[in-house]
């Protein structure tokens, strides 16, 4: 079996790191962010993080106006949930906040495991291509307009979507609702086992620094 590259020294493609910004609203306080270590150069100490920009909020703001020798406070990974590598598929969905786990997922995979990705973003410049070994059915679903219901978007390129045989791992990460109501439908619908199926909240629409674990 051939050995897969070494792309990050962080365990699992879901791991994140800690960013501490100064906060806006009380300038001696801080406020912290969780973002993906999407890859690790140990030679060059050079760690890749994808910001995916939106209007408002300390990181969207720092990541827009950064400029080379601007710092950043970062802390972690500080502990990795490693998922097993030998289910007979996989399926990744998210948004563009969940692009880097889920590069770094399809990266890592074995050669010839399936993988389905359904990601939402907002055009086609934002699609990513992986170099992979796994056979990968990519889906980018794009927003038709601000005011589309993300969930249902997404959840109609699932329904779509036909389970190969075998014991299946499905990864989602979105807005939190999108997420929730994704997760839903994964377990009500297509009755996917719970225990094969990890869904979180990266962000809450309206909830400055929020996210949400989805237990069970
Ligand atoms: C484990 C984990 C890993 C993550 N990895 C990444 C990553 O690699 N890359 C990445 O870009 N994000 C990632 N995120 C999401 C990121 O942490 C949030 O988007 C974060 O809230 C952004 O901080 P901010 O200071 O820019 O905005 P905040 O101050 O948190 O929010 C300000 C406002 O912007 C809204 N908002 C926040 N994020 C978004 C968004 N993406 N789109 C639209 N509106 C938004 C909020 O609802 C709020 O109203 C990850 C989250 C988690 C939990």
């Amino acid at each position: 079996m051939a050995l897969r590259p070494v792309r990050s020294n962080s365990r699992s493609p879901d791991d994140y790191n800690k960013l501490f910004l100064a906060d806006p609203d009380a300038p001696s306080g801080e406020v912290m962010r969780d973002f993906t270590p999407r890859r690790f150069d140990r030679d060059r100490e050079c760690l890749t993080i994808d910001f995916a920009l939106h209007e408002v909020g300390p990181v969207a703001q720092w990541a827009q106006a950064a400029a080379v020798g601007d710092r950043l406070a970062i802390g972690g990974p500080r502990g990795s949930v490693i998922v097993p590598d030998d289910f007979d598929y996989y399926q990744l969905v998210g948004d563009e906040t969940a692009l880097p786990a889920i590069g770094r997922r399809i990266e890592g995979l074995w050669a010839g495991v399936p993988v389905t990705s359904v990601v939402l973003v907002d055009c086609p410049a934002e699609i990513q291509v992986f170099e992979t070994e796994a056979y990968l059915n990519p889906t980018w679903v794009l927003r038709s307009n601000a005011m589309a219901d993300e969930a249902a978007l997404v959840r109609e390129a699932l329904e779509r979507w036909q389970a190969p045989q075998g014991e299946g791992y499905v990864w989602i990460a979105a807005e939190a609702q999108v997420a929730r109501s994704l997760k839903s439908y994964m377990l009500e619908q297509r009755y996917h086992p719970k225990a094969w199926l990890k869904a979180s909240g990266y962000w809450v629409r309206g909830v400055a620094g929020a996210s949400e674990k989805m237990e069970g």
